[in-house]
Order: C-alpha cells, then sequence, then structure tokens
C-alpha cells in the first residue's frame, strides 16, 4: 500500500491543526509521504471551487486522507455547490466512503468536562460505527406530492423512503466487526426491529455475518433503547453498529457525553480501507489564528489514520499514549482548561505530543 497521505486543512483553525498532526505524523520516523492540497472556503477563493480537481485527485490516489475542517461565515452567501461543505460530500461520493467511526473516548483527566457524572463517564471508550452513504438520506423516491385518497385527500404530504441493499449491510458489518476484533470484541448492532421492515432485514444480516467472526460477542438494540443507556451506562458499550440515520443521531449523542469537542476523531472508510479523518468538530472561525484551537481531535485523527488505513496499530498507539501523557502532565489548551491546570496553546500542545511521543 502507499504511504501517501493527502493533508487538506480547509478553512479557519483547520491551518493551524492540521499542521500539527502533520507534525506528529512526520516526528514518528515513519516513510510517509505528506502532500498539501486546498479544499473547502480556502480552494474556493484560489481555484472557484470548494473540491478543484487537483484536490480530489490528490485525495483519491493517496492512501489517506488527513482533513482539517471546512466553513467559514464569509461564504455563506455562495450558491450551494460552491459552498465549502461540499467538498466533504463531494469526497466521500468520489471515494466511496460508505463507513463513518467515531470513537467517544473520556480521559480520566477530562471527566468534570462531561455533563454526566464522573464515575457513570470517566474511562468511557466507546466506538460509533456508522453507515454513512444509504439509509432515509438518500432513498429514493422522496418529495412532497398532493394525496388523492385517504383521510387526508387534498393535503400536501412530505415522503422519503428507508430502504438498505443486502451489500451495503454486509460491508458496514464486517467493517464493524473487525473494529470489534481489534478492541473488547463486543458488537452492539441498533435498530428498530420491532417497527421498521428495513432493521428486520438489517439485523437478519448482522446475525449472518456474525458467523464469520466467532471471537465478537454481537448483541441487538433497539435505538430508543439505546439512546437511553447511553446516557444511563454508557461504559456497558463497546462498538456500536447502526444505519446512517440512527447513527447520526447517536454518534453525537455519545460524543457529548465526552463533554469535549476538541478531543473527538473520526474516520470515513471505503471498501478497500483508503479513509478519510478529521475531528468532530468544525472550523471554529471564531478562534481561527489566534493559537487557541485544540490540536488533539485533529492529532488523535492522525492516529486513527495509521490504524485503519495504513495497518500501522503500534504506531497508533504511540500517539494515542502521548495524548493521554501530555494531559496527565495537566496541559490544556482554553477549551478544556479548569483550575490547577496548565494553559498553553495549539501549537505547544503539539510540540508536547512530540516530545511524549519519545
Ligand atoms: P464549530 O465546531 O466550528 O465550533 C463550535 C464551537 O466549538 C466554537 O465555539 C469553537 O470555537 C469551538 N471549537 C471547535 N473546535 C475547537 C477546537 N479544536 N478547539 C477549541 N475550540 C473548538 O461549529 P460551528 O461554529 O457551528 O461552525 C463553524 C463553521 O464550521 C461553519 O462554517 C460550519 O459549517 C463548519 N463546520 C464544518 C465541519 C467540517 O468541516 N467537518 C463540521 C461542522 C461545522
Amino acid at each position: 500500500m502507499s504511504n501517501k497521505i493527502a493533508v487538506l486543512p480547509g478553512d479557519g483553525i483547520g491551518q493551524e491543526i492540521t499542521e500539527q498532526a502533520a507534525r506528529v505524523l512526520t516526528a514518528l520516523g515513519l516513510e510517509l509521504e505528506l502532500e498539501w492540497a486546498p479544499v473547502g472556503g480556502a480552494a474556493y477563493d484560489l481555484h472557484g471551487h470548494p473540491l478543484p480537481e487537483t484536490t480530489l485527485n490528490l485525495a483519491k490516489s493517496s492512501a489517506a486522507v488527513l482533513f482539517g475542517a471546512v466553513g467559514d461565515w464569509k461564504y455563506d452567501s455562495l450558491a450551494r455547490e460552491l459552498r465549502p461543505e461540499q467538498a466533504i460530500l463531494g469526497l466521500r461520493k468520489a471515494m466511496g466512503l460508505f463507513a463513518n467511526l467515531r470513537p467517544a473516548i473520556l480521559y480520566p483527566q477530562l471527566a468534570n468536562a462531561s455533563s454526566l457524572k464522573p464515575e457513570v463517564v470517566s474511562g468511557l471508550d466507546i466506538l460509533i460505527v456508522r453507515e454513512l452513504t444509504g439509509d432515509i438520506y438518500f432513498g429514493q423516491p422522496r418529495g412532497v406530492q398532493t394525496l388523492s385518497d385517504g383521510p387526508f385527500a387534498g393535503d400536501r404530504q412530505g415522503f422519503d423512503t428507508m430502504h438498505y441493499a443486502e451489500t451495503e449491510v454486509r460491508r458496514i458489518a464486517h467493517v464493524a466487526f473487525q473494529a470489534a476484533q481489534q478492541r473488547q470484541k463486543k458488537l452492539c448492532s441498533v435498530d428498530k426491529a420491532n417497527v421498521l421492515e428495513t432493521s428486520q432485514f438489517w439485523r437478519d444480516i448482522m446475525i449472518e455475518v456474525a458467523k464469520e467472526y466467532p471471537d465478537v460477542s454481537l448483541s441487538h438494540m433497539y435505538v430508543d433503547n439505546a439512546a437511553m443507556q447511553l446516557v444511563r451506562a454508557p461504559k456497558e458499550f463497546d462498538v456500536i453498529v447502526t444505519g446512517n440515520l440512527f447513527g447520526d443521531i447517536l454518534s453525537d449523542e455519545a460524543a457529548m457525553l465526552t463533554g469535549s469537542i476538541g478531543m473527538l476523531p473520526s474516520a470515513s472508510l471505503n471498501a478497500s480501507n483508503q479513509g478519510l479523518y478529521e475531528p468532530s468538530h468544525g472550523s471554529a472561525p471564531d478562534i481561527a489564528g489566534q493559537n487557541k484551537a485544540n490540536p488533539l481531535a485533529t492529532i488523535l485523527s492522525a492516529a486513527m489514520l495509521l490504524r485503519y488505513s495504513l495497518n500501522q496499530g503500534a504506531q497508533a498507539d504511540r500517539i494515542e499514549r502521548a495524548v493521554q501523557q501530555v494531559l496527565e502532565q495537566g496541559l490544556r489548551t482554553p477549551d478544556i482548561h479548569e483550575a490547577n491546570t496548565q494553559l498553553v496553546g495549539t501549537q505547544e500542545m503539539g510540540d508536547a505530543v512530540i516530545q511524549a511521543l519519545n
């Protein structure tokens, strides 16, 4: 596999945070080839398009993309297809990124950041695997129609279609089972099989695929119960796999269990483990260019990149241990700062992680 990584900083704090993550990757001493290209508003300013062909080609020909964030209020008046956010959708589509992996980890040192009691969340480490390209978000037909009969005849009606093809469910199942194999070997599939045909079908396929992973224990949970259990006893979960709609909601809920948006990495993968890695937060234009942004979500995204796209799990562990260590040392960017900790900037946080690597 190629060791080429496309680094796409984007807008706002994107430049500062990807710079630190790239420095960390370089400091590992691996033979990685990092190539930079503009994306989002920055690319629009330079080339008139948020995802120029050169950037897209670089991404497609790389083993992985390290992505910062895109968006700024100054682009809000652009036509929809030219808005910075379209770059992410374009990359997902062109690279076939169907699996979204969002870990929610709460380091014990940051337990106070959560709105839940420390004993409920401290040490939390769960992974949500969300199907990203199917489900009711993309199902056809959809639209608004006028009803010709029934109790609401003459009314306008909005409608969408939920469906999943067998291939779509199987491939996300494999990603989730394999992720579980690398962790605590517990997979919980979340659906609404008591009400939805699509969900019953999803559950049946999960049970079939499970036969190929006898070392992973598979359980099932209805989405309403999963939403409750995530706040009642989140540490009961290891890996959760779910469809696009339920995953959209549950991954944000899980992220907020940690209370610190600057700490949350994410990965989006295709069938050949090519992936796009980005922090879960946005471009934070309010603090851009002030050396205030927390680079750890992006640095942890770089760790995921090594684990999932470059098969370098040991190096990923190294980065994650280094992050843990700087938190233990009490270093904090403003977003996670509290009494008796040491306030540092983006650059200093990057320096500290690099130092902790060795
Ligand atoms: P945001 O995530 O950018 O910011 C929300 C709040 O969190 C802000 O107060 C910000 O300062 C803070 N924050 C975010 N990341 C931080 C970090 N690493 N360190 C410290 N503080 C951090 O969300 P928003 O303000 O709603 O959106 C701003 C722009 O980002 C918009 O243009 C939006 O469209 C875009 N956006 C992009 C992505 C993406 O690129 N994937 C995702 C979400 C939002």
